[in-house]
């Protein structure tokens, strides 16, 4: 196979520069010869432990550009990251060599009467769902504004509104994609439908988005929501409410109730909360979050109420949880299935409290996170219709390590693999004493969220059944492995 080794670009000749820096719109930043204010800025991601020195990034003015700066890369086999909203968990927008950073290509337009709207490949979901929400219409996007519409919805997408409507991905109704020649093609259910296939769940493999078309949805403009805290006396309770909570309220509320517990640790005790979200009246939220209200919240802090649904998403009210001084980060997940083993809740939130006691002053606002929202919309579309794997109906279990001391890194990454390692072990015994082999509404269906993993999973757990093909696709598609920093997909390796 025709497989270049991939160069940072640091011995590039000037001249090729130079050709580049003339043949797009954007701006080429190089390392070294740019100032110092221009390009620093430039390398920053949301999880710092993922800042790295690219050689050179481009900003793109146009699709044209993109396409260029494609070229350009295969040319001289350069090292190539893609970055759009800078929202990952792990750090496949970061690289050395050159990185495509798609901040610039941004607008939204919007279709009333045929419900769609026509994003860049660089929007943030915030930009989608201010645009539609404006014609009271609203994308189906994540639970955060500032999320990049590139890798969420490339990689699957989960947000409130997935009980209703499916992922990010599955309301993906065409793209744009660059190829890894240069070439810009469209990826639908009428042209290049491997390709399309492949877009849905199999992250940056393929090629670089460089506009999504999404279904759009009629909905109210606001909905119903808040956060509840619970002092560290109800945690058991609390973790037993959970089966009734998804069991008897978010599955009977015909996709509109999304319930996610969060669970942090203060004074060596874990202070346990829910954010609810309701997509309808105040009067029918209420009556679905009255264990909530029973079980005794703290106020004041806590409490729900009508406002609009884009202030739900807004980055702002979720700053308290992830402060910006807090900017190292590592987050891995898996799922459990219901009824939820309340035994494995327990021991999960222990070792999560030993866990934050090595470093209490550090860890103060790592979170454990069990989201209960009904994944039956998802897991009801057939597990081969696109690449995204993880179609099963249960509770994804994450855990945020968050710290902001550089020298902690490694020794977290570490910690949160092994944690993750332990509850995936508790739920595998769990199954075999109750003899579930295999659970979820599709067999071969992943336990695994890709999206809020640390990068580092086996590409058999993100990809499932869909890996065969997904090596096909990247025969087909990038023969090369110029595309190789989201699970990258080597058809050469063994599965
Ligand atoms: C605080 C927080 C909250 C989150 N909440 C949710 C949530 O509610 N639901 C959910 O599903 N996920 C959630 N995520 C995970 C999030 O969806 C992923 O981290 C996603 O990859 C972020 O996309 P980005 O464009 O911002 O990332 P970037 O870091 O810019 O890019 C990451 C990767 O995405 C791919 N990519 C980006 N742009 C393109 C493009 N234009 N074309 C092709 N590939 C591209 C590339 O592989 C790139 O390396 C959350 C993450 C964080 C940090």
């Amino acid at each position: 196979m025709n497989r270049p080794k991939r160069v940072d670009g640091s011995n590039l000749p000037s001249e090729a520069l130079d050709a580049l820096r003339s043949s797009v719109k954007g701006k080429v930043v190089v390392k070294g010869q740019s100032p110092e204010e221009e390009y620093r800025p430039l390398l920053e991601r949301w999880n710092r432990m993922h800042i790295k020195e690219a050689n050179i990034i481009v900003l793109p003015e146009t699709e044209e550009d993109v396409s260029t700066t494609v070229k350009f890369v295969a040319e001289h086999n350069l090292d190539v990251a893609i970055s759009s909203g800078r929202h990952t968990y792990s750090g496949p927008s970061s690289g050395y060599g050159l990185v495509i950073d798609m901040r610039n290509l941004r607008k939204v337009s919007v279709d009333v009467d045929k419900m769609i709207a026509v994003a860049q490949g660089g929007c943030i979901a915030g930009d989608v769902e201010a645009a539609s929400e404006a014609v009271g219409l609203r994308p189906v996007m994540g639970a955060v504004n500032a999320t990049g519409c590139g890798g969420i919805t490339t990689g699957g997408g989960i947000g409130n509104l997935s009980a209703q409507y499916g992922l990010v991905a599955d309301n993906l109704l065409a793209a744009r994609v660059a190829l890894a020649d240069g070439r810009i093609v469209v990826a639908s259910d009428e042209e290049n439908q491997d390709l399309f296939w492949g877009i849905r769940g199999g992250g940056s493999n393929f090629g670089l988005v460089t506009e999504f078309t999404y279904k759009l949805h009629k909905a109210d403009p606001q909905v119903y929501s808040g956060f509840f805290m619970f002092s560290p006396d109800k945690l058991d309770a609390y973790l037993e409410l959970m089966n009734v909570m998804n069991q008897d309220y978010v599955m009977k509320s015909n996709g509109k109730l999304a319930v996610n517990g969060f669970l942090a640790i203060m004074g060596g005790n874990a202070i346990p909360g829910f954010l609810i979200w309701y997509d309808g009246p105040e009067e029918e939220g209420k009556k679905f979050i009255q264990p909530l209200l029973d079980l005794g919240p703290i106020y004041p802090g806590s409490g729900a109420e009508m406002k609009p649904h884009t202030l739900t998403t807004d980055w702002k009210q979720f700053e308290t949880m992830f402060p910006p001084q807090f900017n190292r980060l590592v987050g891995t997940s898996t799922q459990i299935s219901y009824p939820l083993s309340v035994d494995i809740l327990k021991k999960t939130v222990e070792k999560f409290k030993e866990i934050v006691a090595t470093h209490p002053e550090n860890l103060s606002v790592s979170k454990l996170l069990f989201d209960l929202r009904d994944y039956s919309k998802i897991a009801s579309i057939p597990l081969d219709a696109t690449a995204y794997a993880n179609r099963r109906v249960g509770c994804l279990i994450g855990i945020d390590l968050i710290w902001d001391n550089e020298e902690l890194d490694k020794e977290m990454m570490q910690v949160a693999k092994d944690f993750m390692s332990q509850v995936r072990a508790w739920i595998k015994e769990d199954n075999q004493q109750k003899g579930i082999a295999e659970v979820g509404a599709h067999v071969g269906a992943t336990t695994l969220y890709a999206l809020v993993t640390d990068g580092d999973e086996k590409l058999v757990s993100v990809f499932g059944p869909n890996l065969g093909k997904m090596k096909e696709l990247k025969r087909k598609y990038d023969p090369g492995m110029m595309w190789d920093k989201w699970y990258p997909v080597d058809p050469e390796l063994p599965n």
